[in-house]
């Protein structure tokens, strides 16, 4: 398995001397270093020693401007190491361009923001309603974890995580990403890095991530049956028209089921017009009349309930309100 992953890992703060990197990544050195490391304009300070001899040996340049490599151990254990200037320049990961290369394999749109956390970004959003991705890369378990709790104050609930390897994914960070239905995935398991330095998925992000999406409910139907005749009384109280009243044809051709020549018979208009004061429907109502038949036993039960509560109320109010219902019939 490429060792690209672990190696983001393991170099602190993500900028390194190149043979630090060339060290971790192995060899795609050259792939990732073309592909999405930079060079900063500022020159290391330090270079690890080859010999290990337990200092980070420090860059001295000399009058005549050649580098060396100093030990700094007590007592001094290694000679100088002669440099380049190649070998103090600083790489460091570039964010961006990982962040829209790691979108663009899982085939999601990249949206790249700031969290203020510490190297961590989002870098897309599932899916046309938007659930974040996140990439974080920490050193360890400590990062690890203040950044989980960081991103559940932030994000609250659905969000999916992504860091390069799994290992400071822990029980208790899984614990907590549960709880707000988040997911957390490692790189490592899910991509490759390919010889153009493209990163290729082996899993689609649909089936990755679909589970964090929110859930789309269905409307209730009588949910909808009450909408439908909450429109309705609207249409009633607007009694445009003395003809084939909207609502006199929601009742005959929705409520008792009529075909359209049958409700124009009981009009007593033209089936044209019928027709006509079906197509207002659809327009109001967003829904196709006829299908609306299917919803008839909660249009009853509704209004029975609605008529109940109209009689108690009636019954209790003054006669006043009476006379009211009357003159609106
Ligand atoms: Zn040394
Ligand atoms: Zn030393």
């Amino acid at each position: 398995m490429s060792k690209v992953w672990q190696c983001l890992e393991d170099i602190h703060g993500l900028v390194a001397v190149p043979v630090t990197w060339r060290s971790g990544l192995a060899g795609s050195f050259e792939v990732f270093h073309a592909a999405y490391l930079r060079t900063r304009t500022d020159r290391a300070k330090s270079i690890p020693c080859p010999n290990g001899c337990g200092c980070a040996h420090e860059v001295v340049e000399h009058r005549d401007g050649s580098l060396v490599g100093v030990c700094r151990c007590e007592p001094w254990n290694c000679e100088d190491i002669r440099l380049s200037a190649e070998d103090v320049v600083l790489l460091e990961l570039n964010w961006q361009k990982l962040g829209r290369a790691i979108a663009r394999a899982f085939g999601c749109d990249a949206k790249l923001g700031e969290l203020g956390l510490p190297h961590t970004m989002q870098i897309a959003s599932f899916s046309g309603i938007g659930l974040p991705v996140v990439l974080t890369i920490q050193n360890g378990r400590d990062g690890f974890q203040n950044v989980v709790g960081q991103l559940i104050a932030r994000l609250r609930e659905r969000f999916v995580l992504l860091a390069p390897t799994g290992r400071f994914y822990d029980a208790h960070a899984h614990g907590l990403l549960n709880c707000v239905k988040a997911g957390f995935f490692n790189l490592e398991s899910l991509l490759t890095l390919l010889p153009s330095g493209l990163l290729q998925a082996r899993t689609s992000s649909g089936e990755l991530f679909s589970p964090f999406l929110p859930e789309v409910k269905e409307p209730v139907p009588e949910e909808v049956a009450r909408q439908v005749l909450a429109l309705i009384g609207e249409l009633h109280s607007q009694k445009t028209v003395r003809k084939a009243p909207v609502s006199e044809v929601f009742r005959l051709y929705c409520k008792e089921g009529y075909a359209a020549e049958r409700v124009a018979k009981e009009c007593r208009c033209s089936k044209a017009l019928v027709v006509l004061r079906l197509k207002q429907l659809r327009m109001k109502l967003g829904r196709d009349p006829a299908e609306l038949r299917q919803l008839s036993s909660h249009f009853e039960s509704i209004e029975d309930s609605l008529t109940d509560s109209r009689a108690k109320h009636i019954h209790r109010e003054s006669a006043i309100d009476e006379s009211r219902f009357e003159e609106e019939d």
